[in-house]
């Protein structure tokens, strides 16, 4: 394995595992209801925002739509005043709809929770703005709308309890001042009596409300947190695992000394090609190449420069290789084989016959040769497979080739006699 596999190894891996790690932990250790480590947090609230922006903003488009519907109230019982409520509901929710619609397309996006907690807010002034409007026992209807606009401020703002919180908590409050400090009628009704002593039952009911449902949101934001650490958790082990699966893959189909391929893959690429070529019916070429005198180069220059030289031939070797279904392998020892499928016997000569030249040229000085330079005997055979015949017969020739090659003199190609021209 190169040093830069091991490299790239360590740097596509160490990032995947400290952030697992960081998760692990998280789990481990019971805090993933907690705000996260900064960088990570920001990641979780474009996760809330996307669903936000997914589900949450049809669900204010229809509570918008209700604020509007329950206008037929400003006519029952605006009296005069019932046009100009009316009027000021519609242009509220007009606005309102359009910053739905136009929030999510611009940089305010992130703001989005903070928006709504403030739309909501405007609602409610709304409606007590409608109850200084309206005379009489009518304007109890628009104490009571203060309910449904609760039960909107949860639903809406569920997936953030400090939202629902801060939003409900201003609502509550502010509602408590106005009935405080608004002036009540100098004639009080029988109703007017009976809604102030009920008052004080109304915001107590309604702050028990948001109590529960402060608890209920902490628990939906809690569980929403966790199923995000563990759904980035498992998303994080399957990367690992593919690129672990990749790796596994790549070590078992290569040398690890030249990084081109090893004997088992272009063993498995033979059988393929073999059959693809007799369907095909075009020939499949082998290029088997031999490095001449090698033993008597690691003798004389030690085993590690004869580990240079044979990476060197390599990469000679493998530039021979354009094409898709090329493969350049080692074969064994200092022995390489060049599988070149929908290749006629003399293409594959003129290839070997360039490998074996420009092995030549790069003059890798090797004393003990008589040519004094490091050189290769390379044999060719092609053949269009048929069915009944194997590679292997394929292989021998290539092989017999290239003793052929050796026996007269080394440093040159020779072709197969057997090989079959297309
Ligand atoms: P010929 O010209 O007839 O091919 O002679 P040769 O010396 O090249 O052939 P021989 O089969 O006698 O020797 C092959 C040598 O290749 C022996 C072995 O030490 C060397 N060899 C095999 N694998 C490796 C390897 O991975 N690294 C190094 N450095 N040498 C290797
Ligand atoms: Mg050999
Ligand atoms: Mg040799």
């Amino acid at each position: 394995m190169s040093k830069s596999n091991v490299q790239h190894d360590k740097d596509t891996l160490r990032p995947l595992e400290s952030q697992i790690n960081m998760l692990t932990s998280l789990i481990d250790r019971g805090k993933t209801h907690h705000r996260f480590p900064k960088a990570l947090e920001s990641e979780y609230r474009n996760f809330v925002l996307g669903q936000f922006v997914a589900v949450d903003l049809k669900i204010i488009s229809v509570g918008l739509l209700i604020f509007v519907i329950f206008g037929w109230a400003d006519f029952s019982f605006g009296g005069d005043n019932a046009v100009i409520l009316f009027t000021v509901r519609c242009a509220l929710a007009a606005t309102l709809f359009a910053c739905v619609i136009t929030i999510p397309r611009t940089p305010f996006l992130p703001y989005s929770i903070h928006a709504l907690v403030l739309g909501i807010y405007i609602c409610f002034l709304c409606l007590i703005w409608n109850i200084t409007m309206v005379e009489g026992p009518e304007s109890y209807f628009y104490h009571i709308s203060m309910v449904p606009m609760q039960v909107f401020a949860l639903l809406g703002l569920r997936s953030s309890y400090r939202a629902m919180i801060v939003c409900s908590l201003s609502m509550l409050l502010s509602y408590t001042a106005f009935v405080v400090w608004y002036p009540m009628p100098e004639v009080m009704s029988s109703f007017d009596e009976l809604a102030l002593a009920t008052a004080p039952f109304y915001i107590l009911f309604w702050s028990i409300l948001i109590v529960m449902a402060s608890y209920l949101s902490f628990i939906i934001e809690s569980s929403t947190r966790t199923d995000y650490i563990k759904n980035r958790l498992l998303a994080l082990e399957a990367e690992r695992l593919q690129y672990l699966g990749r790796r596994l893959q790549q070590l078992s189909t290569t040398d690890s000394l030249t990084g081109i391929a090893n004997r088992r893959y272009v063993e498995d690429q033979l059988g393929d090609e073999w059959l693809r070529c007799t369907r095909s019916g075009t020939p499949l070429a082998a290029v088997m190449l031999d490095v001449d005198y090698f033993k008597k180069y690691n003798d004389h220059y030690g085993h590690q420069q004869g580990d240079v030289c044979l990476k060197a031939i390599a990469e000679k070797m493998a530039e021979y290789c354009r094409r898709p279904g090329d493969v350049c392998a080692r074969y064994g020892g200092e022995e390489f084989l060049m599988l070149l499928p929908e290749t006629s016997a003399k293409q594959a000569n003129d290839i070997a016959t360039g490998v074996c030249t420009a092995i030549a040229a790069m003059k890798l000085e090797h004393t003990k040769s008589p040519l004094g330079i490091a050189t290769v005997s390379i044999g060719v055979a092609a053949m269009v497979p048929k069915s009944g015949k194997n590679y292997e017969q394929l292989i021998r020739q290539a092989d017999i080739a290239l003793y052929e090659a050796k026996a007269n003199g080394r440093n040159q190609v020779c072709l197969a006699s057997s090989s079959e021209a297309p």
